[in-house]
C-alpha cells in the first residue's frame, strides 16, 4: 500500500521536523511530554534490500539489520516492547506507578518475508507482535495493485491508457521515466473510485504480462503458513479486511461485510479468536469517524489507523481509531528513529493535539 499526497507532505514536514530536533536536540527535552504513553509501530516487508533502481514502493520494506536496530532502539530509548493486548489495556490506566513506555510492534498484510526475516528477530528478542491478515490475500483472491502497478511499470517502455476520455502516454524506459510514470498514475487513480482505479491498473498488467494472480503467492503467507505462523507464543493475529479495500469509498453493507466476513474466515480458518483490526491505507480518506463506529459496533478492542502519532492515555476513549508510527523504508536510520520515538515530530505535526480520530 502506497500513500497520498496529505501523507507525502506530511512526511516532508515531518523530515524537516526531524532535521532542526536532531540538531538541536530538543527532542530529548520535549520527549516527556511528547512521547505519551508509547508507539504502536507499523511494518510492511522485512527483506535484504534488491538493490533495484525503480521500486515505488520502497517505503514499504526495511532491511532484517535495520528490523534489528529498531528493537535494539526502541528498548535503548526506555520502551518496554508489548502485545496489542496489553498496549491496549495500558491506554486504561494512569501511567503511575512504573509502568514504561510502550512500543507495539504491528506487521499488515501478511507477507512471508515477516516470517522469514522478522520473526527469527523478534524471537531472539521475545518481542510480541501483531499480524494483521487480509484474508484474499491468503486464499490469493484479493489484488496487490500497488504491486501490481509497481510491476507493469517495471516491464512496459510505454505507459499509454485511455483515463477518463484522454489518452494518458507516458515514457517509461529509463528508472527515472518509470518512477515519473509510477507517481503521475497513483496519483491519478488513488483518490477516484476504487473500481476505476483497479479497472486501469489491470489493463496496464494485462499489456505488460503480468500474472495478477500470482503475486499474493508470491508475496503472502497461505493459510497453512499462517497457521503455522500464527502458532508461535508471541504472536497476535488481527483484521485487515477481505480485499484491502480504501472503506470509506463504500457503503455501509460493503463495510461491514469487509470487517465481518474477513474475522469469520480467519478465526476458522487459523482457529483463534481475534480483538484487533488495521484499516487498509488507514489514511483519513480511507477509515474515519464512520469506520470508527462500525469497528466497535462490530466488537472489535482496538483498530489502528494509518494517522501518525504517539498514543496518549486520551486514547482510551478512541481505541478504534488509534494511530501508527510508520517505519520507512525510505529513512532506515538510527538518529531519525530517536527523533520520532520522542513524540516531538507528531507533536508538531498535529499542533500539540494528541488524539485525532475526526
Ligand atoms: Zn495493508
Amino acid at each position: 500500500m502506497s500513500i497520498p499526497l496529505g501523507r507525502r507532505i506530511r512526511e516532508q514536514l515531518i523530515s524537516s521536523g526531524f532535521n532542526v530536533l536532531n540538531v538541536t536536540g530538543l527532542h530529548r527535552a520535549a520527549s516527556v511530554f511528547t512521547r505519551g504513553r508509547g508507539a504502536i509501530l507499523m511494518f510492511h516487508h522485512v527483506r535484504p534490500w534488491g538493490g533495484e533502481e525503480f521500486s515505488p514502493n520502497r517505503l514499504l520494506e526495511i532491511t532484517p539489520q535495520f528490523f534489528e536496530t529498531v528493537l535494539e532502539t526502541v528498548q535503548s530509548c526506555g520502551f518496554e516492547i508489548v502485545s496489542l493486548d496489553d498496549a491496549v489495556a495500558r491506554l486504561g490506566h494512569s501511567g503511575r506507578g512504573g509502568d514504561k513506555p510502550f512500543v507495539a510492534l504491528t506487521f499488515d498484510d501478511g507477507y512471508r518475508d515477516n516470517r522469514d526475516y522478522a520473526l527469527p528477530i523478534m524471537q531472539s528478542h521475545k518481542a510480541p507482535f501483531t499480524l494483521f491478515v487480509t484474508s484474499g490475500f491468503a486464499d490469493r483472491t484479493a489484488r496487490l495493485w500497488w504491486l501490481e502497478l509497481e510491476e507493469a511499470i517495471r516491464a512496459l517502455p510505454r505507459i499509454r491508457i485511455e483515463l477518463e476520455g484522454q489518452t494518458l502516454d507516458l515514457p517509461a524506459v529509463t528508472s527515472e521515466e518509470k518512477q515519473a510514470a509510477f507517481q503521475a498514475l497513483y496519483w491519478r487513480l488513488r483518490p477516484g473510485p476504487e473500481d476505476r482505479m483497479l479497472d486501469v491498473i489491470g489493463q496496464l498488467c494485462e499489456q505488460a504480462g503480468v500474472d495478477v494472480a500470482s503475486l499474493a503467492d508470491r508475496y503472502c503467507m497461505d493459510w497453512d503458513e499462517l497457521r503455522a505462523y500464527a502458532a508461535d507464543p508471541l504472536c497476535t493475529i488481527g483484521v485487515h479486511t477481505l480485499t484491502h479495500p480504501m472503506l470509506a469509498k463504500h457503503d455501509d453493507a460493503f463495510v461491514r461485510r469487509e470487517l465481518a466476513e474477513s474475522r469469520d474466515i480467519i478465526e476458522q480458518k487459523l482457529g483463534l479468536k481475534t480483538r484487533h483490526l488495521a484499516y487498509p491505507v488507514g489514511d483519513p480518506v480511507s477509515a474515519g469517524p464512520r469506520e470508527f463506529a462500525i469497528a466497535e459496533e462490530l466488537g472489535f478492542a482496538s483498530a489502528v489507523t494509518t494517522r501518525p502519532g504517539m498514543v496518549f492515555s486520551e486514547h482510551a476513549a478512541h481505541r478504534l481509531a488509534l494511530p501508527r508510527l510508520s517505519i520507512n523504508g525510505n529513512w532506515q536510520d538510527r538518529r531519525y528513529l530517536e527523533v520520532l520515538l520522542s513524540g516531538a515530530p507528531f507533536a508538531l505535526w498535529n499542533r500539540g493535539r494528541k488524539v485525532n480520530a475526526a
